[in-house]
């Protein structure tokens, strides 16, 4: 019978030692470190890791945590024998070029891109053991993507260039979520910094007594200066305290204001799955550029954006990991964009187990037909007391998804008559993908015309990014991805607008054409451009696809305004609408009125308590009203109660005093 192992502190951190030093006995080790939530072994004998699979399994087990071994790094072959060695072992058949062999000096990993990974796996775990038993390199091939992104590239480069300063980050963060507990979770808050009842600025403050997290760092697009921020001037909220930020998905409403915070002197870790990490990056230089573009002194610069990625802790969906010392994380699919996430937070040793959905989709697929790049958000856990959920769409049933596709094909056919363009504002992220699968598709199955579709802004980059993670997107589109080598997001009508003249070309070349470009909600980038150019042409279309914030200008023009304001270089424009402005809803990436009931009435466990947030009032009040109507309808046992705080209120989740709680009545 083996002794349970202490779950935290310094008692856990010598009792793990001690068990790791037992369990590899044979595989050298040479050193133990506590890196980030993981427990890095160093080792000197790299056969040991092939020959004792089962034991390392077995260990991790016992401690409840996630163990990783490396080869001590002076057992490592060069990178050029390596690399070497490594051609010499690929079949004829397959393409692999030094360049495609890329190094982790941190993790000890080598990676290969190739095109037919499966053939070069053919050996199964065979290949890995022999490359690691040889070079001492634990070796992960990757399918190469079908479009290139030079986003991962400057990742894995700044990685490499910044390893020394990220060991050493990982080890003090280590060293914190591993620290003697103080006081103990003595009761658990939440606190809104932003996006309680209201849409942007998303940030939740976690307060635990010993340990504090923030959820989400978003900063407003439809504001500006400190009112776009969350409010990070609470007294509550101080930098030296926070344990961990926690980022759901990687639009900027939801993290764009975690550089910001490494400003102000943050150093701790920020989870994040990796397409989330790998999208941040994209956004956050994007956001730098527009500012900058608009005439205005970016937050923060790209000095903060690197000090945060050598602190971004990479967490897959389905594993736990501890973020605090009473304060455990795991993610799971939220269905909304790439890489988006549940947050799940198990609180002091079983105590209480928080849910944040973040921005989440989520639908039946059963005798759902539209076509969808995301699975939807998961629907089972362990346990969940309190349920955090977004109501963006609370009020509001937007019209199905295959009506919204319909509609969509028909602007396209109608432009095809009128010679005119289709002008659609999308998020980089997300709606783009989702509106360039649509098009292309519809090209295929001869539903419209050949008509040029230009892509502007940064949607190639992220577009090449969702190609990365094939294995994340939807099973039909996975599945033509990776066994009919097919790449949705390519076509012979796709243009991908890369300099001046194309964007000239899209805007003034004779005939039709369809624009796709960036900002949704028309803050900024090109696509003020095209709309300067395009608005007073009436066989024109501006067609809207995307939740629109109050006081952007796409909300303004959605709501019927006809001559607006906008920026023209240093100076300001007038512009008279004449072009046909258009809504189409049912694109949106965000659950539908029914599709938020359906998630809480196929969520299992069942919450006792509901926040909701991330809505107007009126969207908030209208899910709440529902629920308490058709709680029992919905499978809960009792009535749950409902909350709808406006932030800097606070919620005491626990303890409970039940007798000063009524429930929420209107
Ligand atoms: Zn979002
Ligand atoms: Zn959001």
């Amino acid at each position: 019978m083996v002794e349970e192992v202490p779950e935290y502190g310094r008692e856990f951190r010598v009792r793990a030692v001690q068990e790791i030093t037992r369990f590899l006995e044979g595989a050298d080790v040479s050193n133990i470190e506590f890196e980030g939530p993981e427990i890095a072994v160093y080792i000197r004998n790299p056969r040991f890791i092939s020959e004792n699979e089962d034991r390392i399994k077995e260990l991790a087990k016992l401690l409840r945590k996630r163990v990783v071994v490396r080869t001590d790094p002076r057992v490592r072959k060069s990178k050029e024998a390596t690399i070497e060695y490594i051609l010499s072992l690929v079949p004829s058949d397959v393409n692999v070029s030094p360049e495609d062999i890329q190094f982790d000096d941190i993790l000890g990993e080598v990676r290969v891109l190739a095109d037919k990974p499966g053939k070069l796996m053919g050996k199964g775990a065979a290949l890995r053991y022999q490359v690691l038993a040889e070079t001492g390199w634990r070796l992960e091939v990757y399918r190469k993507p079908p479009m290139a992104s030079r986003v991962l590239d400057s990742i894995m480069r700044h990685l490499a260039v910044a390893s020394a300063e990220r060991r050493k980050a990982l080890r003090e963060i280590g060293d914190r979520i591993y620290r003697d507990i103080t006081v103990g979770t003595r009761y658990i808050r939440v606190i809104g910094l932003g996006s309680f009842c209201e849409v942007g600025r998303s940030a939740i403050l976690v307060d635990t007594g010993e340990s504090k997290v923030l959820l989400d760092s978003g900063i407003s697009p439809s504001s500006n200066g400190v009112d776009a921020l969350p409010y990070f001037n609470t007294p509550e909220f101080r930098l030296e305290d926070l344990d961990a930020i926690i980022i759901s998905h990687a639009h900027v409403d939801h993290m764009a204001a975690v550089p910001l915070l490494f400003k102000f002197g943050y150093r701790g870790p920020v989870f994040v799955t990796p397409p989330t990490r790998d999208l941040m990056l994209l956004m956050l230089t994007d956001f730098i550029e527009l500012t900058k573009g608009e005439g205005r002194e970016p937050l923060f610069t790209m000095k903060e954006v690197a000090l945060m990625m050598t602190r971004v802790v990479p967490v897959n969906y389905n594993i736990v990991v501890d973020v605090a010392p009473d304060v455990k994380l795991t993610f799971t699919n939220a269905g909304h964009i790439l890489g988006s996430s549940l947050v799940h937070l198990h609180i002091g040793q079983g105590l209480f187990n928080l849910l944040y959905t973040g921005d989440l989709k989520y639908y039946r697929i059963k005798g759902d037909r539209g076509t969808r790049l995301l699975p939807p958000a998961n629907e089972e856990f362990h346990r969940v007391e309190a349920l955090i959920i977004e109501g963006t769409y609370g009020s509001k049933e937007p019209q199905p998804r295959d009506k919204a596709e319909a509609d969509l094909i028909a602007l396209v056919n109608k432009i095809k008559e009128t010679g005119g363009k289709l002008l659609i504002p999308v998020m980089a992220v997300g709606r783009g993908q989702d509106i360039l699968y649509v098009l292309n598709t519809a090209l295929k199955e001869k539903k419209i015309p050949e008509v040029p579709v230009y892509v502007d802004g940064m949607i190639y980059e992220v577009t090449a990014l969702y190609t990365e993670y094939p294995e994340l997107l939807a099973k039909p589109v996975r599945d033509a991805m990776l066994y009919q080598g097919e790449n949705p997001f390519i076509g012979s009508n796709i243009v991908y607008v890369n300099d001046e003249s194309k964007r000239q070309e899209a805007t003034y070349s004779q005939g039709p054409a369809v624009i796709v470009s960036t900002s949704g909600m028309m803050t900024g980038g090109p696509i003020i451009e095209y709309f300067k150019n395009l608005a007073e042409d009436e066989r024109n279309i501006l067609g809207f696809v995307s939740y629109q914030a109050p006081g952007t200008l796409a909300r303004r023009l959605a709501d019927g305004e006809r001559e607006v304001e906008v920026r023209d270089d240093s100076s300001v424009r007038k512009v008279k609408v004449r072009m046909d402005v258009v809504s189409i809803e049912g694109f949106t990436g965000h659950s539908t009125r029914s599709e938020l009931i359906q998630f809480l009435r196929y969520l299992r466990p069942k919450p006792k308590t509901i926040i909701l947030n991330h809505g107007e009032p009126s969207a908030l009040l209208s899910l709440a009203q529902s629920v308490k109507e058709s709680w029992d309808k919905l499978g809960f046992e009792a009535p749950p109660e409902l909350l709808i705080p406006e932030n800097l209120e606070s919620v005491k989740l626990y303890p409970r005093s039940s007798k000063v709680r009524v429930m929420l009545s209107y």
